[in-house]
């Protein structure tokens, strides 16, 4: 039986209006895919009539609720109605000094609330990705019990890689695959300026799905990648 390739779009903090998420949501409402918008465009309203995607988050906080200006926690976006939610992206490693410590504690609330984490990591510099990898992998899963650990969807980002044009050659991320089929069993996604011409280098070489982000601003483009990762 042909395996089931995950994509899923992080929009970042894209697009600037309501009025062009919108437009965005219309043209890819058909997919059978993950959409992770900001998520002031979680809303039903805007999304909802004939949707096929399945929705995602770009983060969460650990709490339930509380006394958390600005955040947003597992369990609101589960009565959202949220499937999925990024964690550790490597945006927000850098500019919100997300430690792993706080990654842990975030995969922990997710899985608690119901919602599959997928969780990024991946090396600042190419010559470090087995360490950092391996290093990333420990911290971040520590303490989650096997059961919990196997719903976790894991993203091989190479931080070089994203949003640079630059992507990470297929034989090169082949190798960080098999580091991360060593150690778990879970689903990997690439992620790191995918294109459509690109796309599917990635899931011919063993990955699970690609975790796009500027290419998923572009209904069209987004669209081939999709289809052609599913056919
Ligand atoms: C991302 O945001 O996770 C990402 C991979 O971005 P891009 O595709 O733009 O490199």
């Amino acid at each position: 039986m042909k395996k089931k390739i995950l994509i899923v779009a992080n929009w970042k903090m894209n697009p600037p209006t309501s009025s062009e998420a919108e437009k965005l949501f219309a043209g890819v409402k058909k997919l059978d895919a993950v959409i992770c918008p900001p998520f002031c465009y979680l809303d039903a309203k805007i999304w909802s009539s004939g949707a096929k995607f399945t929705l995602g988050a770009q983060n969460c906080h650990w709490e339930e609720k509380g006394a958390y200006t600005g955040e947003i926690s597992p369990k609101m976006l589960k009565s959202m109605g949220v499937k999925y939610v990024i964690i550790g992206h490597s945006e927000r490693r850098a500019h919100f000094k997300e430690t792993d410590e706080m990654i842990n504690k975030k995969l922990k609330a997710a899985l608690k609330f119901g919602l599959i984490p997928i969780l990024c990591i991946g090396e600042k510099k190419d010559k470090d990705a087995e360490i950092v990898v391996d290093k990333q992998l420990k911290e971040d899963l520590n303490g989650i019990i096997e059961k919990d650990v196997k719903k976790i969807v894991i993203a091989y980002e190479p931080v070089w890689a994203i949003g640079t044009g630059n992507f990470c050659d297929s034989q090169k991320a082949k190798k960080a695959l098999r580091w991360i089929q060593e150690k778990t069993s879970n689903k990997v996604l690439y992620g790191g300026s995918v294109n459509s011409k690109i796309s599917t280098d990635y899931t011919k070489v063993g990955f699970d799905g690609l975790l796009v982000g500027g290419a998923s601003l572009n209904a069209e483009e987004f669209i081939k990648i999709v289809k052609n990762a599913q056919h």
